[in-house]
C-alpha cells in the first residue's frame, strides 16, 4: 500500500509533469473503483485541465482548472502510471487519460480496491474518508504536544494505533514496522502500558522515519520512474523477518495475522 513517502514522492512527480496539461479523452475500461457514476467521471474530465497535485492523508488530489478536483485513494494495489499511448497497457487498467502532451495518465489497481472520486469545487466535506483524517505527520500542526494530547484517546496495540488515520494521517503497515523499529518499541505493546520516554521517542521516530523516507523515494521515482510495487528497499525490519536486525545482529521476527505482516526485532523493541 502506498503510504505517505511513496504518495508524497507521486504528488512531486505529477507537479513536474501535469499542471496545463489538458485531458483529450477519458477511457473507463473497469468502472468499479470510480465511486462517481462514470458518465460524471468522463464529462468532468474530458476537456478540463490539470492544476497543482496535492495530497492529504493517503489520496492523490489531482485539481483541475474547472475548480473540481480527481480524488484517488489506491487503497492497497493501484498504482498510477505516466506513458505513451503506444505503451502496452496492464491487465486491470481501470481508466486512461489522454492528455494533450502526448502521454496518458493510466490507473491499474490488481485487486479493485482503490477509491477514485470527482470531488465537486473541493468540497472535500462530502468525502467520508476525508472527515476524520488527523495531522498529517511532517506538517508543523503535528506537534510532539498535540501528539501526545491525542494518543491518550487510544488504548489498543501501539501498532495499529499509529496507523489510525484519526491520529496522524498516511501511515499504513510497513512504516508503522519501521517508525515501532526506530523508537525500540513492540508492536504489541498497549498504548496504555507505554511510558512517557517511549511516547516522546514514538513521536521523533514518525517524523525521522517518514521525512528520510520520503527523501530516498522521491528521488527514486524521479530517476527510476513510478514503480509497480512500492521503492521499500531502505526498509529495515518490515518484510526482513530471518535476516539480522541493523541494529543487534538477532533475527528479526515476521508474524502475519489478518494479512498483515509485522516485522520487528524481539531484541531492541520491547
Ligand atoms: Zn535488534
Amino acid at each position: 500500500m502506498p503510504e505517505l513517502p511513496d504518495l508524497e514522492a507521486y504528488r512531486a512527480f505529477f507537479n513536474r509533469r501535469i499542471p496545463d496539461v489538458a485531458i483529450n479523452e477519458v477511457t473507463v475500461r473497469i468502472p468499479i473503483v470510480v465511486r462517481v457514476p462514470k458518465d460524471d467521471f468522463i464529462s468532468t474530465l474530458t476537456g478540463n485541465v490539470f492544476g497543482e497535485v496535492e495530497r492529504r492523508g493517503k489520496f492523490i488530489l489531482f485539481s483541475l482548472r474547472s475548480g473540481d478536483y480527481l480524488a484517488i485513494h489506491p487503497m492497497l494495489t493501484g498504482r498510477l502510471q505516466y506513458r505513451q499511448p503506444q505503451e502496452k497497457r496492464r491487465p486491470k487498467t481501470c481508466f486512461v487519460l489522454a492528455l494533450n502532451n502526448g502521454h496518458e495518465l493510466r490507473y491499474f489497481d490488481e485487486r479493485r480496491m482503490g477509491k477514485i472520486y470527482i470531488v465537486k469545487q473541493g468540497d472535500f466535506a462530502s468525502l467520508s474518508l476525508f472527515a476524520d483524517l488527523g495531522p498529517e505527520p511532517l506538517s508543523d500542526e503535528f506537534t510532539e504536544e498535540a501528539f501526545r494530547e491525542h494518543l491518550r484517546h487510544f488504548r489498543g496495540q501501539i501498532k495499529s494505533v499509529i496507523r489510525t488515520d484519526s491520529l496522524v494521517a498516511a501511515i499504513g503497515n510497513a512504516y508503522a514496522d519501521e517508525i515501532l523499529f526506530a523508537a525500540g518499541i513492540h508492536p504489541y505493546r498497549k498504548r496504555i502500558e507505554l511510558p512517557p520516554e517511549a511516547e516522546v521517542r514514538l513521536y521523533q521516530a514518525i517524523r525521522s522515519v517518514l521525512g528520510e523516507a520520503a527523501a530516498i523515494v522521491a528521488d527514486r521515482v524521479e530517476n527510476e520512474g513510478l514503480p509497480v510495487d512500492e521503492y521499500r528497499d531502505h526498509l529495515k525490519v518490515h518484510r526482513r523477518g530471518g535476516q539480522p536486525c541493523p541494529k543487534c545482529g538477532s533475527p528479526i521476527t515476521e508474524i502475519t495475522s489478518n494479512q498483515r505482516i509485522t516485522s520487528f526485532c524481539r531484541h531492541c523493541q520491547k
